[in-house]
């Protein structure tokens, strides 16, 4: 099954709302991801440079104490190689290029279906 693709790869969820970040949650371990979560942006960058495991980020962009973009600038310093893909809410669809410019790897416009988002994470995977 293309699913086991994913199983035991390491990914940072970072999410300032608690039932998203519990839906994400759900999702990947039933492909059985190994999940970090961060609840804002210093947190992300934190346990991404603690964690040489991490292959990918799913950052939110808009993030409590420092946003995402800044997040992204901070992890990038150091770890050049992991992929990040920024998630951002439908009524802010004019930022993907934005986003994409500012050296995200990838974008997911919430809400996020399971399969789309799967499906995200293998092709980029692949890609790299
Ligand atoms: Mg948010």
């Amino acid at each position: 099954m293309e699913n086991d693709f994913l199983k035991g790869r390491t990914i940072l969820i970072v999410e300032d709302d608690l039932s998203s970040r519990l839906y994400l949650n759900k999702i990947l371990e039933k492909v059985g991801v190994v999940i970090l979560n961060a609840g804002d942006g210093q947190e992300a960058v934190t346990i991404a440079l603690n964690n040489p495991d991490i292959e990918i980020i799913l950052m939110d962009i808009q993030l409590p104490v420092m946003d995402g973009y800044t997040a992204l600038i901070k992890i990038r310093e150091v770890r050049k190689d992991i992929i990040i893909i920024a998630q951002t809410a439908y009524g802010l669809l004019g930022d993907k290029e934005k986003i994409l410019n500012s050296g995200f790897n990838d974008c997911i416009i919430k809400p996020i279906l399971s399969q789309n988002l799967i499906e995200k994470l293998i092709a980029n995977l692949k890609r790299k």
